[in-house]
């Protein structure tokens, strides 16, 4: 089998050179080289090639990649070196990006909820009135994901009239520095060549429930039920499964992952991403008088002052100071628990010290 980019059967799965670097020591091992469509307690369903050469998908066992910290376990858009013989995935390639969330819930410590995403596609319904404070919070997530955003504005049939529609993607290009804004019309059409051409290696789908985002799904595979069928073999090695729905091919090239963890996501550490959101905010506080000025009411304050000269809106300085707060409680929450990790271990190693002490020691009189 060769792993040469340009024929390779991965490729429509987003297989590229710098893959075939990182896949080349496990090449010599015998492995071979799957992408993660979804994980389900401790197997994971792989699409892979087959002894024929064909693109077939497996469900093998992430055992000998499980690792102690969640960080590190296999996730959708994941790259993984598979052992079919044994029906396992044997090493997980380096990431390029990932959607992490740090704290999801009093159980999870952290969770990666889908990796090497290149384009992060924000469905933003134009059905409802914009909410740009909620396209602010996705484009955090995004931009802290290590993917490039870019926001959707889906269903634009709905907007009939042209210079209402171009004030509304004015607005949102005015909070999404960075980031390009396209409205789109699954219904129509409109703008939907545009997106499939800017659609380059693996874009993943993020939004609010009622977005657009199956529909946005369905018309850029040109499929109705996002299926993808693979043929079972019967030599139960590596059991074949029948959907790849969560990670698809698209017809002009490029991969879509739409996977429910990343739907309706809240907000989790992003604190970089939320400087790369805010970068006009940012920019202007490099000129306040104070270099710890928190923008609330210091004398010198540039931020401020663009909000008197109108040229910020005080509604985004204040979602900006809002994301800014969540984001230092959820990493408050995530630090007391690595200090009550770290109290264990150290714990752990003097109660271990003392029990060597005393071995040391002989029996005590
Ligand atoms: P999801 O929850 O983000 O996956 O959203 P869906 O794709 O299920 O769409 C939610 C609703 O919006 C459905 O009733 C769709 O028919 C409708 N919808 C999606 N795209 C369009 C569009 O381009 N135009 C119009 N008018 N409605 C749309
Ligand atoms: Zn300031």
């Amino acid at each position: 089998m060769t792993t040469s980019t340009a024929s390779h059967p991965l490729r429509p799965y987003g297989w590229n050179d710098a893959l075939a670097t990182d896949f080349a020591p496990h090449e010599a091992d015998g492995l071979r080289p799957g992408r993660v469509v979804r994980v389900d307690r401790g197997s994971c369903e792989a699409v892979t090639v087959a002894e024929d050469g064909r693109v077939t998908s497996v469900r093998v066992g992430a055992g000998p990649v499980a690792s102690p910290d969640p960080l590190l376990n296999p996730c959708t858009g994941d790259w993984v070196a598979l052992d079919l013989d044994q029906g396992v995935a044997r090493a997980l390639l380096p990431r390029r990006t990932a959607f992490v969330r740090a704290v999801s819930s009093q159980r999870s410590d952290g969770q990666v909820l889908a990796a090497n995403i290149d384009q992060v596609l924000i469905a933003v319904s134009l059905a409802d009135e914009l909410d740009l404070g909620r396209v602010e919070r996705f484009l955090s997530l995004a931009w802290e994901s290590g993917g490039q955003p870019v926001v959707v504005l889906t269903k634009a049939d709905l907007v009939p009239d042209p210079v209402t529609l171009s004030y509304l993607v004015e607005d949102t290009e005015r909070v999404a520095p960075g980031a390009r804004v396209l409205p789109v019309s699954a219904a129509t059409g409109q703008g939907m060549d545009t997106l499939a051409a800017l659609i380059d290696g693996t874009a993943a789908l993020l939004g609010q429930s009622g977005a657009g985002k199956s529909t946005l799904a369905n018309a850029l595979t040109g499929t109705d039920a996002q299926r993808v069928d693979a043929t079972r073999d019967g030599d139960g090695k590596g059991r074949h499964t029948t959907t790849t729905r969560d990670l698809l091919p698209l017809p002009g090239g490029g991969v879509l992952i739409d996977t429910p963890g990343l739907r309706g996501v809240g907000l989790w550490e992003a604190d970089s991403g939320v400087a790369r959101a805010f970068t006009d905010v940012e920019a202007l506080a490099r000129d306040c008088r104070f270099h710890d000025c928190s923008h609330r009411s210091e004398p010198g304050c540039a931020v401020l002052a663009a909000v008197d000269e109108g040229a910020l809106s005080l509604r985004r300085l204040e979602n900006y100071h809002k994301l800014l707060r969540e984001n230092e409680r959820i990493a408050a929450r995530s630090d007391a628990r690595l200090n009550a990790e770290i109290l264990r271990n150290w714990k752990q190693k003097k109660a271990l010290g003392r029990h060597m002490m005393e071995r040391k020691r002989g029996p005590q009189q």
